[in-house]
């Protein structure tokens, strides 16, 4: 009943909100489960433009029939995370994420409408196999979707599973292996690392678990496997979904959103997405339009867009308590380039590039041009 009244409000509206019913049985266990996705039309536009990058989660507590409440949240090109579709869902299984993520690639225009490359989601079973069965290439043409771990939720799950003095070692070369190791054959060094202390004291248990958890899907979690691009390297946590998920619930009082029917928080979704979508065009005419106050005494900063001056500015400021604290300077390659993990994940001036310039003058105008034109 609550569903057809939410699908018959969706229908009756004059935005045209696309929206769908979907009715699997479970691969599990048989049983049905149901969910409704719904999207405003511009949504999907972001999404066939901008989804080559896309988040998933989840939230519980959104409305009184206890149905789980989806997001896919996507970075537009001036930077801002803005929702690309929701689904409501009665149980949490990987089938009905399936079913609505190809919803979502219909909608989008079939194969290819939606040219998703990476896909990040947190460490739940059924998101993980949900995105792999729902975009298995099809075709040789279609794009391999490379499914991602947030690092800080593998760094969560590994802490859990090595609590303890007993496995502060262990942990140890485990973490390196994840956040710091820079290509394969350093991450497999780490990993040994860790597995020798397991070998010698006959723990087995946490042996295989590390072997059958961790090793085998190392290019899901792992730091190096992301060093290829700058925007997975930009992207280390939950924080854009898990902030979307909050403005839910905050614009909300906890009681009231806990009494929503599925029509009520379908609406309230809509109108704190409206807030979004005020959010990301003020963004959108920042871009090219607001100055950083520091650019009347570094006027070539101008060339860059508004978020790039905001974050050269901050490395500047960084600089400056270096050279105070007389921190010792990472030495450049040539053509000035850091191997940072800030300059590996924006390609623009870090803050040891700047100490260098501030004490030796390192840098020339074609860097500056560099860097405005990447
Ligand atoms: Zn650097």
């Amino acid at each position: 009943m609550q569903e057809l009244e939410a699908l018959n409000w969706l229908d009756n509206q004059p935005e045209q909100y696309m929206s769908a019913k979907i009715t699997i049985n479970r691969s599990c266990d048989g049983t049905e489960s149901r969910g409704i996705i719904f999207a405003h039309p511009d949504r999907i536009k972001t999404l066939r433009l901008r989804g080559h990058l896309t988040l998933i989660d989840a939230t519980h507590k959104t409305n009184w029939l206890g149905w789980l409440l989806y997001t896919i949240m996507v970075r537009d090109e001036h930077g801002c995370w803005v929702p690309g579709g929701h689904f409501l869902t009665k149980k949490e299984d990987g089938d009905i994420v399936v079913e609505a993520l190809k919803v979502f690639k219909q909608w989008c225009g079939g194969y290819g409408g939606w040219r998703l490359r990476y896909m990040l989601t947190d460490d739940s079973a059924a998101e993980i196999s949900a995105v792999r069965q729902a975009f298995k290439p099809f075709m040789d043409a279609d794009l391999i979707v490379d499914h991602l771990l947030y690092i800080v939720h593998s760094e969560r799950t590994l802490k859990r599973n090595f609590a303890g003095k007993k496995y502060a070692k262990v942990l140890h070369h485990i973490i390196v292996a994840l956040k710091f190791r820079s290509n394969i054959h350093k991450y497999r060094d780490s990993i040994r690392e860790a597995m020798k202390i397991l070998e010698r004291r006959k723990d087995h248990k946490k042996l295989n678990y590390l072997i059958k958890e961790w090793w085998d899907t190392s290019d899901t979690w792992v730091s190096y496997a992301r060093r290829h691009s700058t925007i997975l390297m930009q992207i280390k946590d939950t924080n854009p979904v898990e902030g979307w998920h909050s403005a839910i619930k905050y614009k909300a009082t906890k009681s009231s959103i806990q009494q929503f029917s599925l029509k009520g928080i379908i609406q309230h979704v809509l109108t704190v997405a409206k807030e979004y979508d005020l959010r990301a065009r003020k963004a959108a005419i920042d871009f090219r339009t607001r100055r950083d106050p520091i650019v009347t005494e570094e006027p070539w900063l101008a060339d860059f867009p508004y978020p790039m001056q905001k974050l050269i500015t901050q490395q500047m400021k960084l600089t400056n308590d270096m050279v105070e604290d007389n921190e010792e300077l990472m030495s450049l390659e040539d053509e000035n380039i850091c191997t940072c993990s800030f300059y590996h994940r924006y390609q623009l001036p870090c803050r040891y590039i700047w100490a260098n310039h501030l004490l030796y003058g390192c840098l020339k105008k074609e860097d500056y041009e560099r860097w405005a034109y990447i």
